[in-house]
């Protein structure tokens, strides 16, 4: 593919790059293998989910040049499933093929200061927020962000590790003792009404694509359950779609970012953060959209044409986490109308993500709380 070229599609057989072997990159490459591309995921151990289903592999550090250049050399074009990968690595390999999206987005997304500075920049509303070193810069910023304020890392965080709730000044030593690498944020705590999230594709050719807004309910900072649509006005979900709109244009994204948003209070709407890759509270689009999240990453970073994302459905969907979860597999793949979808991970430990599972809706008629429960059979009492 001519990378200068805004018409250039690669065609079938063509090689994807997948920088990371998790889920993400698992469901990707089956989307990829759909539209008849082959796969070559980058991963750094040979058990990880994505390379059971990928055509090619390279195992290695994410770090080292030569491992980086090796699976440059074996793709077409190149992207990311995982962020905590070094966004220089993606840099080094955009000499050699196209990454998308460019090590340049990662670098804001991988950081919550240039991704709220960024977010500012382009006029897009975000929790107040202050940036944290020591104890000094700590106490001013609960002074201006005020109690109670989340203090988090500014890198590597994810799942809601890597923060710390503050809710009064006799926390602050504790707060700023447990949590590392420095700086921090400090960011207002949002009385939100409901988490909600919007998934954004942008392609070769400019062309802007979003999902319907997501309803996302987390249990101990892990997504535990999406809705989708979500349960707010014509006039909101307009406005969401318009907000990750801006924010793929503004960064010149091409392929797909999950962008996600607190509803308050009074209806307004505050972006949380930013990830350019498939999110987790897209997996509903898996059997409720003709193109789903996957295919429309891969359509968006292979310069295919992207279809409009029509739900014919209402979903919801179900992570499935850990040991407990997994214990009702049995009742889970025996129930009609849950339809699963496993990761083929080995280990069920605490907390780890092992598969989810969807459940369809005829189009508009979206449950209330005890449909959706009933629906959800055995998984029922584990929803909070
Ligand atoms: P994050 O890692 O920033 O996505 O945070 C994980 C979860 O913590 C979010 O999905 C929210 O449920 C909660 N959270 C994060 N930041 C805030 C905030 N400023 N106010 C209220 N809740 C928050």
């Amino acid at each position: 593919m001519n990378p200068n070229s805004k018409n250039d599609f690669l065609p079938p057989n063509s090689v994807l790059g997948i920088v990371g072997g998790g889920q993400l990159g698992r469901m990707s490459a089956m989307a990829a293998a759909r539209l008849g591309f082959r796969s070559h995921i980058l991963a750094q151990h040979e058990d990880e989910p994505g390379l059971q289903v990928s055509h090619g592999a390279t195992i290695g550090s994410f770090n080292d040049p030569d491992v980086l250049k090796r699976f440059a050399e074996a793709v077409d074009v190149i992207t990311f499933e995982f962020e905590n990968v070094s966004a220089n690595g993606l840099d080094l390999m955009s000499d050699l093929r196209p990454v998308r999206p460019s090590g340049a987005i990662l670098r804001i997304s991988q950081d919550r200061e240039q991704e709220k500075t960024f977010l500012g920049s382009i006029g897009i509303p975000v929790a107040p927020w202050k940036i944290v070193t020591d104890e000094q810069s700590l106490a001013e910023a609960a002074e201006t962000v005020g109690y109670p304020f989340i203090l988090k890392t500014t890198r590597m965080g994810y799942d809601g590790k890597g923060q710390f709730r503050v809710h009064n000044a006799e926390q602050l030593d504790e707060a700023l003792a447990t949590l590392s690498p420095k700086p921090l944020v400090a960011e207002g705590m949002v009385d939100f009404a409901m988490e909600i999230s919007v998934m954004v594709a942008r392609g070769v050719n400019g062309t802007i694509r979003t999902f319907p807004a997501t309803e996302n309910r987390h249990v101990s900072g892990i997504l535990d359950i999406s809705l989708a649509p979500a349960r707010i006005s014509e006039e909101m979900a307009a406005e969401a779609s318009r907000i990750a709109c801006r924010i793929a244009k503004g960064l010149d994204l091409i392929g797909i970012l999950g962008v996600e948003m607190f509803v308050g209070r009074k209806g307004e709407l505050l972006v949380n953060e930013i990830a350019p890759r498939p999110h987790n509270s897209g997996h509903w689009t898996m059997d409720a959209c003709p193109c789903d999240q996957f295919e429309m990453h891969v359509r968006a970073v292979t310069g295919l044409p992207l279809p409009e994302p029509v739900p014919h459905s209402d979903a919801v969907m179900k992570n499935l986490v850990g040991p407990d979860d997994m214990a009702l597999w049995p009742e889970i793949v025996g129930t009609q109308g849950l339809i699963p979808h496993l990761y083929g991970k080995r280990e069920a430990r605490p907390g780890r993500k092992m598969g989810h599972v969807n459940v369809l809706f005829p189009y508009g008629s979206m449950p209330g709380e005890f449909g959706v429960q009933a629906a959800l059979g055995p998984l029922a009492g584990s929803t909070e």
